[in-house]
């Protein structure tokens, strides 16, 4: 496996800036994903570093080399693609083994076997090998399009939402499956993705990236407790952090230029009090948990309480802040130092 250095990369479609100046290092096995809206510059990134678009500034480097003017087949990195594209014609097994028949490469048909059964027995379609890749479902033949990338070995994988095709329950499989699966081979991997929910749970790091510029890069961990700015904190959370005004709730101090608390769940301290400030206007019943709806003067408030909730529709609710966190007038976080 190798390293991805993108240093300071612009790609400019006439009047649309598609990728602004991104600079991104990806070690050697570790697993990145970029995560934002469509429209971002994921897909354009991901073809930057195939080397399937040239860059107009800026440059790529794969395990210590300069990319440029090396030729997609010459970078030895595999895509996956958001739409998965089989043939039909053929079984599983040569579908898997196809990349590994190209005249370039010349593996022995025995390696071949070999290496198709170990992907496949990775992805759980060992005893699909013999099938038609018409006779497969929607999930199975996403993971015959992904096992095509992992047979080949190459230094490091692209893939462009490989998982958004998927109805919710294959999705969540398939990432567990997809994690395991890169820390088994040790993997270099860049993803990009819109859901928040593959970024915090597969990725070592999550680059947030709006209108083609990187916004911030960390673990999940640090990318969650402590966004940049009102975008990155939105992106996270279910349900959607909580943006009032400062001052808005009593917390005792607001640090110097705070004008935007933004509070999640766990930044709330709610309580039954006939003199609070707060109202709860709905509990969605999730079963495992429950949305609390709080209407506070003009403000919403959506947080996660426990299934057994003493709360209920009309009760007046006083509301803490714990720790939350302080936003600037540009949306910019405020630390305390
Ligand atoms: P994402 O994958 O995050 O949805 P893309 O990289 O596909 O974003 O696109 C980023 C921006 O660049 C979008 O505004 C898109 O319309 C534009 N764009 C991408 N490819 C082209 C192209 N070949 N020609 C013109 N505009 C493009
Ligand atoms: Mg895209």
């Amino acid at each position: 496996m190798a390293d991805i250095s993108l240093r300071k990369v612009s790609k400019r479609f006439k009047a649309v800036t598609a990728v602004d100046g991104l600079s991104l290092d990806i070690a050697d096995g570790e697993f990145t994903v970029l995560l934002g809206p469509t429209g971002a510059g994921k897909t354009t990134t991901l073809r930057i570093v195939a080397g399937l678009e040239r860059p107009d500034e800026g440059e790529v480097w794969i395990d210590g080399r300069n990319a440029q003017g090396l030729e997609p087949a010459a970078r030895d990195v595999t895509f996956v693609f958001q739409q998965y594209s089989l043939y039909p014609h053929l079984s599983v097994f040569d579908n898997l083994a196809f990349p590994l028949r190209s005249p370039a490469r010349r593996v022995a048909e025995a390696e071949i076997k070999e290496r198709v059964e170990e992907i496949a027995g990775l992805l759980r379609i060992g005893h699909k090998l013999k099938n038609k890749s018409t006779q497969l479902s929607g999930g199975e033949m996403q993971r015959v399009a992904i096992g095509r990338a992992l047979v080949r070995r190459p230094s490091a994988y692209l893939m462009d939402e490989p998982l958004s095709s998927l109805d919710a329950k294959l999705r969540g499989d398939l990432r567990l499956e997809l994690k395991r699966i890169q820390q088994d081979l040790g993997a270099t991997i860049l993803y990009v993705t819109h859901d928040q929910i593959e970024a915090m749970t597969m990725a070592n790091r999550i680059g947030v990236i709006d209108k083609g510029r990187l916004i911030q890069v960390g673990t999940p961990r640090q990318i969650y407790e402590d966004p940049a700015s009102v975008y990155v904190a939105q992106r996270f959370g279910q349900p959607q952090i909580n943006l009032l005004p400062a001052g808005l709730l009593p917390n005792g101090f607001l640090p110097h230029g705070a004008v935007t608390v933004g509070a999640r769940t766990e930044h709330l301290d709610l309580r039954i009090d006939r003199d609070g400030p707060a109202r709860v206007e709905w509990v969605e019943h999730l079963g495992d948990q429950n949305h609390l709806h709080l209407r506070l003067g003009d403000h919403q408030i959506t947080t996660l309480t426990p299934p057994d909730t003493p709360f209920k529709s009309g009760d007046r609710i006083a509301v803490g802040l714990m720790k939350p966190l302080y936003f600037d007038g540009e949306g910019l976080r405020v630390r305390i130092a």
